[in-house]
């Protein structure tokens, strides 16, 4: 059978769209890469939103799930990157948000450490990626099954200790355990919501002007999240009412 490279080859495709097809050779028969997302500054914080959901949408659905990263995007990105959503995840391996949202080179800054807390390090990742690089939406997502909140679940349940810098690394989750305890539900979930939570409210009211500011024009929104392993679907949550709805970008 003949690969679409092949086809565009002979058909005697030239420029941006033999470039498509010699990254498209690598897919599926007849899929093409997700082109990449408009420039930060092109997007509200719903169209960034709208944009996430979307590639959920297809990592769900086996829609498009490659991206561009050939040497023409490369060159391009060489000269500065324009992320459109910074992204505060947990290091599990099973979270890795370009996957998780189909979404590519340059395209989400992100933060990663086991539990998703946000620390003087990780804070100055989100200020930079929003003062410098004017990214419009900052997401916070946990995940099902997160060895950290359980780490801090056990410290709260049981007095459980941990060795090295483990202790002190999940001690920031323990405030939203502690607020989890008692509700319905199940224990694990919903601390890893309000770990979310937490975080979510500390970036929108009690870091500084750098995020505050922002925030206050409209220009910045920090939305929750939470991932389903099994299903594979993000469920959004403490999202702000002005971007709740489903925009096209
Ligand atoms: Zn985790």
């Amino acid at each position: 059978m003949m690969s679409r490279r092949t086809i565009l080859g002979s058909a005697g495709a030239v420029g941006a769209a033999a470039v498509i097809g010699a990254s498209a050779a690598r897919a599926e028969p007849g899929e093409e890469p997700r082109p990449p997302a408009p420039p930060a500054s092109e997007l509200s914080p719903a169209a960034a939103l709208a944009l996430l959901r979307e590639g959920n949408q297809d990592f769900l659905s086996g829609g498009v799930t490659t991206v561009l990263t050939d040497a023409q995007r490369r060159l391009e990105l060489a000269k500065g990157q324009n992320p459109f959503a910074a992204y505060v995840t947990c290091s599990d391996s099973r979270v890795p948000p370009e996957l998780l949202f189909g979404r590519g080179l340059g395209e989400l800054f992100i933060i990663r450490n086991a539990g998703n807390t946000v620390d003087t390090v990780a804070l100055g990742s989100i200020e930079y990626a929003v003062a410098v690089l004017n990214v419009p939406l900052v997401v916070v997502m946990g995940h099902e099954s997160c060895g950290a909140v359980k780490a801090a679940t056990e410290v709260v349940t049981d007095n459980a200790t941990f060795p090295g810098s483990i202790g002190p690394m999940i001690e920031p989750i323990i405030p939203a355990v502690l607020q989890a305890r008692g509700q319905e539900g199940d224990f694990l979930e919903n601390s890893v919501r309000s770990n979310v939570r937490r975080v979510v409210k500390f970036l929108r009211e009690a870091s500084g002007p750098l995020l505050s500011d922002p925030q206050a024009s409209g220009k910045l929104r920090v939305v929750g999240a939470y991932y389903d392993l099994d299903q594979g679907a993000v469920d959004f949550f403490d999202v702000p009412d002005d971007i709740q709805a489903v925009v096209q970008y």
